[in-house]
């Protein structure tokens, strides 16, 4: 691999960096938008390492997709804060905080309503596709309240037109 120094730029992006939107299109078992204004940018992606490090980022009111896979995640929250579904929890996530990702746990990330949210992912170069929950799952999900009031930006299936 090639000796790099990208310098940073304002606002979270960096020399060299591209920054990919995240096209909207793809629906939930629900017919959902599965994330919402997110984007990503890979800073590391060198196949020696055997891992990649992403920056993503959330406008507020945006969120991560809700998924599970077999590979793990390294987070790091880099800007803002919001929430974090991390299998049967929410907890409130915030500028330097840690959250381990293990093997084949749910997790999404929601940016608050009126601030953004950025965090760093390492993640293996060689990696599973992420699942997404069935309606089945989803239900089951949202029978904690702590889950359901996390998930309540999105339209109840049992109550929505
Ligand atoms: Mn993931």
């Amino acid at each position: 691999m090639d000796p790099i120094i990208r310098p940073a730029n304002p606002d979270f992006r960096w020399d060299g960096v591209g920054v990919h939107p995240y096209k909207e299109d793809q629906l939930d078992a629900e017919g959902r938008p599965i994330f919402r204004a997110i984007t990503r940018q890979t800073l590391f992606s060198e196949p020696v390492l055997g891992c990649e490090l992403r920056y993503f980022e959330m406008a507020a009111g945006g969120y991560s997709t809700l998924e599970r896979h077999e590979h793990a995640h390294a987070v790091m929250i880099f800007r803002g804060h919001g929430k974090c579904l991390l299998g049967g929890e929410v907890r409130d996530v915030g500028a330097n905080d840690l959250v381990t990702i293990p093997a084949w746990t749910w997790h999404q990330f929601r940016a608050e309503a009126d601030v953004p949210l950025g965090f760093l992912c390492m993640v293996n170069a060689q990696r599973d596709k992420p699942q997404l929950p069935t309606a089945d799952e989803l239900a089951t999900m949202q029978t904690d309240p702590a889950l359901a009031a996390f998930l309540a930006p999105l339209p109840n299936p049992a109550t929505s037109p």
